[in-house]
C-alpha cells in the first residue's frame, strides 16, 4: 500500500495552500488556445516569465498557424531564441502548426489523444492546455507538482505518470486544475528544489518530508 495523506488531510493541505496563494494561477500570458500551446511549447526548460517576454513580441507578429508555417526554421529560431533549444523547438511548432491545419481546421485539439500526437506536445503540455483553454479538468505534473507532490504526501511515486495518477485519485475532480496551480506556486515560492523554505511553509504539521528529514 502507497504511503500518503489521506483524501481528508490532502483536502486539507490544498486549503492551506489556497489560503497562502489565492491567486496561484496559470504564469504564461496568453489570449486564446493556440497562443497557450505555442507559450507552453515554449516553457520546456525556460521560464515563464522569459517565454512571456518572447511571446509578447511573437504574438503581436504571428496570430495563426497559418502565420507561422509562412516561415523557415531559422527564421521562426531567430523569434525564440531567448528561450533555449530554439532550434528544436521551432522545428515542432512549425510542424504542430502544419498538423493543426491539415488534421484539425487550424484550431487546438480539446483532447488528449489528439494534442499528444503534435509534436512537442506531451501529456504535460496536454493537460496545461486542455485545463487553461478549455476548462477541463486535468493536472499537470511538471517538475515542481511532481516534487512537492512526493514530498508532502500527496503521491508516492518516482514518475510522472503515476504521480498524476495518485493526484487524480485523492484529489476532487473539480479541484485537479486549482491543485495544479498552488502545487506550482508552492513549489517556486516555498517548496524549492534544493532548499525548501520549511520554516515558512504553511502545511509542516501533514508533510511526510518535514517529519522525516526537518523535525528532529
Ligand atoms: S514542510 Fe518543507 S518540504 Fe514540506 S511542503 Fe513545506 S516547504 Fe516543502
Amino acid at each position: 500500500m502507497k504511503k500518503m495523506l489521506s483524501k481528508k488531510e490532502i483536502k486539507i493541505v490544498l486549503e492551506k495552500l489556497e489560503g497562502k496563494f489565492p491567486d496561484a494561477k496559470a504564469e504564461l500570458d496568453f489570449t486564446n488556445s493556440f497562443e497557450l500551446l505555442i507559450a507552453t511549447i515554449l516553457s520546456a526548460q525556460c521560464t515563464d516569465v522569459q517565454v512571456n517576454k518572447t511571446t509578447s513580441v511573437l504574438f503581436e507578429e504571428l496570430k495563426t498557424p497559418q502565420d507561422y508555417i509562412k516561415l523557415s526554421e531559422e527564421e521562426l529560431g531567430k523569434r525564440i531564441r531567448s528561450c533555449g533549444f530554439y532550434k528544436t523547438k521551432s522545428k515542432n511548432i512549425l510542424e504542430t502548426c502544419r498538423l493543426l491545419i491539415e488534421n484539425y481546421g487550424g484550431e487546438v485539439p480539446n483532447t488528449m489523444e489528439d494534442l499528444v500526437t503534435l509534436p512537442g506536445v506531451g501529456r504535460k503540455t496536454a493537460n496545461v492546455v486542455l485545463s487553461n483553454a478549455f476548462n477541463t479538468p486535468a493536472i499537470a505534473v511538471d517538475t515542481h507538482v511532481f516534487r512537492v507532490s512526493n514530498r508532502i504526501g500527496l503521491a508516492n511515486s518516482t514518475n510522472v505518470l503515476d504521480t498524476e495518477k495518485d493526484l487524480m485519485d485523492n484529489i476532487e475532480r473539480e479541484m485537479w486544475s486549482k491543485a495544479h496551480h498552488l502545487l506550482i506556486f508552492h513549489g517556486r515560492r516555498i517548496c524549492k528544489a534544493r532548499k525548501p523554505l520549511c520554516t515558512i511553509c504553511p502545511i509542516t504539521d501533514y508533510c511526510f518530508y518535514y517529519k522525516k528529514e526537518v523535525k528532529q
